[in-house]
């Protein structure tokens, strides 16, 4: 595969951003090589500046639910466009996608909307702090939460991909009031609470986890934090950036049946543009400013662009609803049916990981329940596989420590063409163990 024009202007990228790169998961820095610059997008396929079209299982990390350049979705942008950008003030579209997303998920009574998930979670937990008192958050390893300072130390996503322990910059002052412990560990969390019976003011949680790879929760975990959070008098936040109007149109709380306290979404309520918000029950919510003292605000926060593009995409699902939702789950079932032979058939052990529309495979002989199990994956194996699959058109995304994401728009072509390349990429996986057993 040609990759010439991509190649050159990553050298270029690299004098002028750091890494070349505007976030670092997309440098290919943990599977090698360089990143694709791609020109064009539609439906489920990527072109790059070489003219090599790719099969994208990235789907921009998940907003494109729809697939590339939904042409409603399009118009409605179009529409926009035409009449403003940004007012700075109030419009119509801010009421009608807070209408919308407080239908779909029975916990949230009130939104802000925001720019980003980082902003989401930022400013959900300065909320905890104001409305409970208390100083000190849980956070769960492998779990990420946007960049915010108090929301590094031992991450997902990124911070996984690359292997670093946190972030410098960050005091230890900010540092000491984050205290992390293992997901799907209950009896860790009763010990921290019991440590710091009244300092918690709140948990967050992605509820399944997509930053570790995909990792869910076993058995009644998610309610027995619940119960914790109600007994010490601590703020549940679901972190559904990722998992929300994902795995249902209610999102992971909506299939778990758990209900937090507070909510983060970005993604797909953004359909594409830089979005995010955070909700929940309305006596929490109203201590935001203007209608109370704690400080939020954001030059271009539900502006009307991007609510454009959020609210098309919310309607389009909401139509179809339960039937787009099975639609998609049985595009995945496909391919992990796919993963699940290539890996009989040649051999190689592998825990398949999913949910819905989401999915990943980790190099291992075990279930993965937590970080620690994830990072015994053997990343070189995948390093292989990513790139025994980017050589055949599927772009995945380039880390073992991210979920692939399946859009409506990946047509069954694609997915026989995703199988197939599966199998293809697990006979060289088992070519190259042979090799290293001789
Ligand atoms: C992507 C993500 C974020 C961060 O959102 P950004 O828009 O990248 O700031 C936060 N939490 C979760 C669970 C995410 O997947």
């Amino acid at each position: 595969m040609k990759n010439t024009k991509s190649l050159s202007l990553f050298e270029k990228a690299k004098e002028l951003i750091p890494g070349g790169v505007n976030s670092p998961v997309r440098a290919f820095k943990s599977v090698g090589g360089n990143p694709l610059f791609i020109k064009k997008a539609k439906g489920s396929r990527l072109i790059d500046e070489d003219n090599n079209k790719y099969i994208d299982y990235v789907c921009s990390w998940g907003p494109m639910i729809l697939g590339h350049g939904n042409e409603e979705v399009l118009e409605a942008i179009h529409k926009q466009l035409e009449i403003g950008i940004s007012y700075g003030t109030c419009s119509k579209k801010e009421i009608e996608i807070a209408e919308l997303i407080i239908e779909a998920m029975p916990s949230i009574e009130m939104l802000r909307m925001v720019n980003s998930g980082t902003e989401a979670t930022m400013s959900a937990i300065r909320l905890a702090r104001a409305y409970t008192k208390k100083d000190k958050i849980i956070k769960f390893k492998g779990c990420y939460h946007g960049h915010g300072d108090m929301l590094l130390s031992e991450a997902g996503s990124g911070i996984a991909t690359l292997g670093i322990p946190g972030s410098p910059g960050i005091t230890n002052n900010t540092a000491k009031d984050t205290l992390t412990v293992d997901y799907n560990n209950i009896e860790q969390l009763k010990e921290v609470f019991e440590t710091y019976p009244y300092d918690i003011a709140c948990v967050i949680i992605e509820p399944v986890v997509g930053n570790m790879g995909v990792v869910k929760p076993i058995d009644n975990y998610l309610q027995e934090i619940r119960k914790l959070c109600d007994k010490y008098d601590t703020l549940l936040i679901f972190d559904e950036v990722m998992t929300g109007f994902r795995l249902a149109y209610g999102g992971a709380q909506e299939i778990y049946k758990v209900k937090p306290d507070l909510t983060c979404l970005g993604k797909i309520i953004g359909g594409g543009l830089p979005v995010g918000a955070y909700g929940g029950r309305k006596d929490i919510m109203k201590m935001v400013a203007p209608s109370g003292p704690v400080y939020q605000a954001g030059t271009l926060s539900g502006n009307p662009l991007a609510m454009t593009a959020g609210l098309e995409t919310l309607k389009i699902i909401r139509r179809q609803k339960d039937s787009f939702y099975k639609e998609l789950d049985k595009k995945a079932e496909k391919i992990a049916k796919g993963i699940e032979e290539a890996s009989r058939k040649y051999d190689i052990d592998i825990c398949l990981s999913g949910i819905g529309s989401m999915l990943s495979i980790f190099f291992i002989n075990e279930p993965v329940i937590n970080y620690e199990i994830a990072k015994k994956s053997n990343v070189g194996m995948f390093n292989k596989f990513f790139h025994s699959m980017l050589e055949q058109g599927i772009y995945l995304p380039p880390s073992q420590f991210e979920s692939w994401f399946i859009s409506i728009s990946h047509t069954q072509q694609d997915l026989i063409k995703t199988v197939n390349s599966i199998k293809y990429s697990f006979s060289l996986l088992r070519e190259s163990l042979n090799e290293e057993r001789k």
